[in-house]
């Protein structure tokens, strides 16, 4: 837990931490003189809300239809009408992002259960994690096969056992035991993603080079959600089928607490999309909370001052979003779109794509 520093833009509290902190500030917002597609929109003291990512990468006009554009845009609405629902109800944080990742990981448009990408050997190998802001309470699961939301296995081993971390057949194992659901692999079938596969296994054959590096469409969308409740919890859960082509047991940044996922009452709650590598060497969705906890910097400040400061500094492309004890909102990236949407109490969801949206 933060100590003393305040943790929501319009904290009333002016603790000494934050004014020793303010150089410390400073240097994170010169850090980002260019922020682009940083959207702190609504959350004027929100009571309560969600936001949501469908990943990040190169997605433009140009590749785009508008049929397909479309179907994002409802696919998105779905998975917002769940989450807020869950929340208007009175339901919790928790609730409410595994709702919204469920709709998306059902969903064949993205990277994540149903249409996850495949490894090199032609499998779906699933990532997914789910953090309480309350409790710090979290759970994730790594390399697993065959479950069809990856994010509700993550939540038994939040909720049914003294671990934060499970992978492959163990996690599949403890599941099981709590009858998680179960399908064959031709579920996570899809054509688009097989035929990336292919395409990425030929451009590793013709130059000898493993796919270590992030190219376009390799990981793109990867879901998340992070929720603010009206009890003033917050929460945040990231689901991913990883890359393409992935191989030898590769777990991204999404199941690692603190690299993609993570959620602090004190701070915010927060999940990311992009190359996960990069963010687990800079333990990305901690380190924005933790400049909000440090500095006293607002969740748009200490988002921009990471996605657009330290990972663009490393050449790694990515986005994040999150929700503060406040109610106030980020949806940001340094790639030219994100599958994105919120909606916040009282006021209609909002979808988004490219990055000037
Ligand atoms: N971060 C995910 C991973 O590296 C991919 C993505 O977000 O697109 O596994």
């Amino acid at each position: 837990m933060w100590p003393t520093v305040p943790c929501v833009r319009r904290s009333p509290f002016v603790s000494v931490a934050s004014v020793l902190a303010v150089p410390f500030l400073l240097v994170a917002c010169q850090e980002d003189p260019e922020a682009q597609g940083a959207v702190p929109e609504g959350g004027d003291g929100a009571e309560y809300g969600l936001v949501i990512h469908g990943g990040a990468g190169t997605i433009t006009p140009e590749n785009m239809t508008p049929e397909r554009e479309a179907e994002y845009h409802e696919a998105l609405e779905e998975a917002l009408a769940e989450g807020y629902r869950t929340l208007e109800e009175g339901g919790s944080a928790l609730d409410a992002v595994s709702a919204a990742v469920v709709v998306m990981e059902d969903s064949p448009l993205f990277n994540a259960g149903r249409g996850a990408v495949f490894t090199a050997e032609g499998t779906n190998e699933l990532d997914a994690a789910i953090m309480d802001g309350e409790s710090l309470n979290a759970g994730a699961v790594g390399g697993v096969t065959g479950i069809r939301n990856p994010v509700e296995l993550a939540r038994i081993v939040m909720d049914e056992s003294p671990h934060v971390f499970m992978v492959g057949e163990g996690a599949e194992t403890f599941g099981r035991q709590y009858a998680v659901e179960e399908v064959d692999e031709e579920y996570f079938f899809t054509e688009e993603r097989w035929e990336a596969l292919q395409r990425a296994l030929e451009a590793e054959e013709e130059t000898s080079v493993a796919p270590t590096v992030l190219e376009d469409g390799k990981t793109l969308g990867t879901v998340g959600a992070a929720a603010l409740d009206r009890n003033g919890n917050l929460a945040a859960a990231t689901s991913t089928g990883g890359m393409t082509a992935k191989r030898f047991g590769r777990i991204g940044d999404v199941p690692v607490i603190g690299a993609g996922t993570y959620a602090n009452n004190e701070t915010c709650a927060i999940s990311t999309t992009g190359h996960g590598e990069f963010f687990i060497r800079n333990v990305v969705a901690y380190d924005i909370c933790a400049r909000m906890g440090y500095t006293g910097a607002d969740v748009e400040e200490a988002a921009d001052a990471v996605i657009h400061g330290v990972l663009v500094d490393q050449d790694a492309s990515g986005g994040a979003i999150a929700i503060d004890g406040g109610g106030n909102i980020v949806l940001t990236m340094n790639t030219p779109g994100m599958y994105r949407g919120h909606r916040l109490a009282g006021e209609d969801p909002v979808t988004a794509i490219y990055q000037d949206d």
